[in-house]
């Protein structure tokens, strides 16, 4: 028990301990996090972090989370987006309650907040081009200029915005600016843009709106609007920190949000940039946003993933402030740990070949009662056809055995798995010499597939009955990228892409059952791997599965 509660102090990441003090001192009476993703695109892997980290905070200290589009850039965003980001923040099992908000919805407290600003001398209507403003900004090693607009009386200031928000000037002619400091060692605090003039319809407002609050600015102003407490968010935005500071206190929220920044989760040969992504898609390397290949949330979510195996990466990636990269093998690691228990261990022969047993019945089909997991009685049994002619691997029969070869090969017994032992006695070939056909005699004795008298076979191999077999197509994937290689091309920056990210395998042979399987069911097939129904493709009866990861592993975990 001690032991435990030592494990549970030292593994408190330091945003845990940063919560913990805030409301040791009473800064705070109840945390609130929350998720502000651009609608912008698809969410990947790394959006799960952030989502669970900050939803998995809340939990844990009975406080709240939030959903808020991040919505306050017009240009990039759309309808779409947001739907396909709010199902998958649910199947990750993060749950916002009743509160889902939009930051355009705070478009009139943000520009109330801007005249805030104005009256207390501390913003101006600026008139300096795009490119001017950059000039006058100086560098990291040179302090800025001021712009000759920055003295502008608060009246005429409070004039010029409203007349900005009329729409009475063009765009990119005038901008608003926060007045701080033009030689502060931090470019960010060098009289940033806070609003800008832009004439464009928003997918939420419309075209109520002709000036768009900058980020940075707005930002802040949501989280105190909605009373987060903690704003986690990424590393590339620790140095916007004191501008964030700086918005609160100018505005004067009674509390105060905190932003707190940690490392960004990258993942080894896998392709996360939207960029990259979308010119996968628009060049038709992959087939959608939610390609298997991909780390997006709905290409694992279709792979076959489940939400607690992402919980569970993400549990192990654990947080830090130092950016680094997880190895795939870890994602790998924990879906098949999630999968061990919790899938039926089904029989499905990819690469099938005819196996016939001279001495058994002929017409006959029996049904062998099954355990549908070995290691968890709970998922029950099934019963599985067996007969006369049966389906295996190819590659479980040869007719001349290398050395150490444990299975099918003439005069050799081995079990069927689940069902009987038998011995093969021969087999036929093609012109080609092919083999088409593997002949074999079993021992009803031995049926269940236990020894009839203690006599040992070395090998055990999975098998379909022909007769009622459902042919099955099974997709199997590589990392899109060439791993040797690189994820990217060092002369001219393009994706390295794996020729055998996806190897589609027709007429697979499985058992009956797999044949009902419905969209996201998901199975071990024995030797084979973990596969999921595909859920656009796959149909009751032509069934498609996705291998989701193969059985095996080189990856250890070290703990
Ligand atoms: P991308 O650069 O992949 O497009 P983004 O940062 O532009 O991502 P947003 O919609 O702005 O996407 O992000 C929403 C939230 O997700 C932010 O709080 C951001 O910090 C976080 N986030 C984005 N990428 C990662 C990542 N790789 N690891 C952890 N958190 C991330
Ligand atoms: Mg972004």
């Amino acid at each position: 028990m001690e032991k435990e509660t030592a494990k549970e102090t030292v593994s408190k990441n330091f945003i845990e301990q940063m919560i913990e003090k805030d409301l040791a001192e009473g800064k705070y009476e109840e945390i609130c996090t929350r998720f502000p993703p651009e609608p912008n695109g698809y969410l990947h892997i790394g959006h799960a972090k952030s989502i669970l980290l900050n939803y998995g905070l809340a939990q844990k200290y009975h406080g709240k989370f939030n959903m808020r589009f991040d919505d306050t850039n017009p240009t990039k965003e759309k309808v779409e987006f947001v739907e396909s980001i709010k199902e998958d923040i649910k199947w990750l099992g993060a749950d916002w309650e009743d509160r889902l908000y939009f930051a355009s919805d705070y478009f009139e407290q943000m520009y109330e907040a801007a005249v805030k600003l104005i009256k207390k001398g501390k913003a101006f209507v600026c008139d300096l081009t795009a490119e001017e403003i950059r000039e006058y900004r100086g560098t990291l090693t040179e302090p800025g200029k001021e712009s000759p607009y920055r003295n502008r009386s608060v009246e005429e200031n409070l004039e010029l915005f409203e007349k900005m928000r009329n729409g009475e000037f063009e765009d990119g002619s005038k901008v608003l600016r926060a007045k701080i400091d033009m030689a502060s060692p931090n470019i960010n605090m060098r009289d940033p843009v806070i609003y800008r003039v832009a004439h464009m319809t928003h997918h939420n407002t419309g075209d109520k709106w002709c000036i768009y609050p900058m980020y940075d600015f707005a930002h802040p102003i949501e989280d105190a609007i909605e009373g987060v407490t903690h704003s986690i968010c990424t590393l590339e935005f620790e140095d916007h920190r004191p501008l964030y500071d700086w918005v609160v206190t100018e505005l004067e929220y009674p509390h105060p949000p905190k932003q707190i920044e940690f490392a960004k989760l990258y993942l080894t040969n896998v392709v996360t940039g939207k960029r990259y992504i979308k010119k996968l898609v628009e060049d038709g390397i992959v087939d959608g946003w939610d390609d298997p290949r991909l780390v997006s949330i709905a290409a694992l979510r279709r792979r076959g993933f489940t939400p607690e195996s992402i919980q569970k990466f993400v549990e192990l990636c654990g947080v830090s402030k130092a950016n680094s990269s997880v190895d795939y093998a870890m994602l790998e690691y924990c879906i098949r740990e999630d999968l061990k228990m919790k899938a039926p261990r089904m029989m499905a022969v990819l690469d099938p070949v005819k196996l016939v047993i001279d001495n058994y019945p002929e017409g006959e089909i029996e049904y062998l009662e099954v355990p549908n997991n070995m290691e968890n009685p709970e998922l029950g049994s099934r019963k599985v056809p067996f007969g006369r002619e049966l389906y295996i691997e190819r590659e479980d029969f040869m007719e001349v055995p290398v050395k150490k070869y444990k299975r099918l090969y003439p005069d050799n017994e081995v079990r069927l798995m689940n069902a009987y032992f038998v011995t093969c006695t021969g087999c036929e070939k093609d012109e080609e010499g092919n083999v088409t056909v593997i002949h074999c005699t079993y021992d009803p004795a031995s049926k269940g597939g236990n020894s009839p008298d203690g006599r040992k076979v070395k090998g055990t191999i999975h098998w379909i009955c022909a007769e009622t077999a459902v042919e099955a197509e099974c997709r199997l994937y590589e990392n899109i990228v060439d791993e040797e290689k690189g994820v990217y091309n060092k002369e001219d920056g393009s994706l390295n892409l794996n020729p055998n990210s996806l190897t589609v395998v027709k007429g697979c042979l499985v058992e009956p059952e797999l044949g009902k399987a419905e969209a996201y069911d998901r199975f071990q097939f024995v030797r084979n791997g973990f596969f999921c129904a595909d859920c656009h493709d796959s149909k009751p009866g032509a069934p498609v599965f996705n291998r989701i990861v193969s059985l095996k592993s080189s990856f250890k975990l070290n703990q």
